[in-house]
């Protein structure tokens, strides 16, 4: 409940970030003018394909930087935006920005690529986000298909009928649904067949254990097997070495995201990555794998 008392949030908000009152009303105020300033940035990380070996998208993730403080990371201003409703324009920012980034990789010749785009409850409560999301695929002349829209488990829990109606909205938009995050909040298995996801994302929680503890890696196992009974398609977060990806090839993961085969990075370096990796990765992917 503390979500709907201005006041209780923002004083957690100070606690959890270690801040005091002042300086908090001081990342207020930067938030309210970043976006007209410019300061937001994003980077994106590569997804890789386990069976072909391809860059078949990137997760756009977004940073501040702030003209005193230098980059700042997302989970340092995120809940701040979200108790203040800046998240609405910030999330309408980042889901063009990605959606121009993608068009022009795919302008430039790269071959397909989805863009994953973060979504916030909030927007899901006070923005118009079909339109939103409408008009970012208008104004950068994106495939909707080449647009992937992570969900929370957040979200989905509330099962409102505001919620339903927006989720078939945007699949009617003919965009892509995955659910971030899978397996940390309150899984249901029948919000996954009612929202018509297309993607789990398995928590790099259980992805990042599953080498050295049995009951992380029968969580992987078992949410993998889950997701193919369903139809849906997987992917691992925060996937670090060679040991977890063996097991996650193992256990038939579609896809990995994670430091071993790319940090988030701007999207000049990412131009560079694809440039040099997909070549690589589609005429001969052991040569890009023992290159590592
Ligand atoms: P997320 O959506 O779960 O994003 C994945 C996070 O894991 C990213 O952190 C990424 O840098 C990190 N990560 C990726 N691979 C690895 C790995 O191999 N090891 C480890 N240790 N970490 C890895 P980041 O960029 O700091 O983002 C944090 C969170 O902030 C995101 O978690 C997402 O929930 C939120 N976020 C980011 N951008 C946006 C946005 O545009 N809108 C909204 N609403 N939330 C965003
Ligand atoms: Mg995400
Ligand atoms: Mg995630
Ligand atoms: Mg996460």
């Amino acid at each position: 409940q503390a979500k709907n008392d201005g006041r209780s949030t923002y004083r957690f908000y100070q606690e959890q970030m270690n801040i005091d009152a002042v300086e908090q009303h001081q990342m207020l105020s930067g938030l309210a003018k970043a976006l007209e300033r410019q300061e937001f940035v994003l980077q994106f990380q590569p997804q890789i394909d386990l069976s072909s070996r391809m860059v078949i998208g990137a997760e756009a993730l977004i940073r501040w930087q702030h003209p005193e403080r230098g980059l700042i990371a997302p989970e340092s201003f995120i809940a701040l935006a979200e108790d203040s409703g800046h998240i609405v324009p910030i999330g309408e920012w980042v889901l063009l920005e990605a959606c121009k980034q993608a068009a022009a990789w795919r302008k430039a010749g790269f071959p397909k690529l989805v863009i994953a785009v973060n979504l916030s409850a909030v927007q899901f409560k006070r923005g118009n986000l079909e339109m939103s999301v409408t008009r970012a695929l208008t104004e950068s002349g994106l495939d909707p298909d080449d647009l992937e829209l992570e969900l929370t488990e957040s979200i989905l829990i509330q099962n409102t009928e505001q919620v339903l109606a927006t989720v078939r909205k945007l699949k009617t938009i003919g965009v892509r649904l995955s659910i971030d995050d899978f397996g940390t909040g309150y899984s249901s298995l029948a919000y996954l067949s009612r929202f018509s996801v297309d993607k789990l994302k398995i928590d790099r929680s259980f992805v990042q254990n599953m080498v050295d503890d049995a009951g992380s890696a029968a969580i992987v196992r078992a949410i993998i097997q889950m997701a193919k009974s369903l139809n849906l398609k997987t992917i691992a977060e925060g996937v670090e070495d060679e040991n977890t990806l063996a097991r996650l090839r193992l256990y038939h993961c579609d896809a990995v995201q994670g430091y071993y085969y790319g940090r988030p990075m701007t999207a000049t370096e990412f131009s560079t990555y694809l440039s040099e990796n997909q070549v690589a990765l589609s005429s001969n992917s052991a040569i890009w794998r023992d290159s590592r």
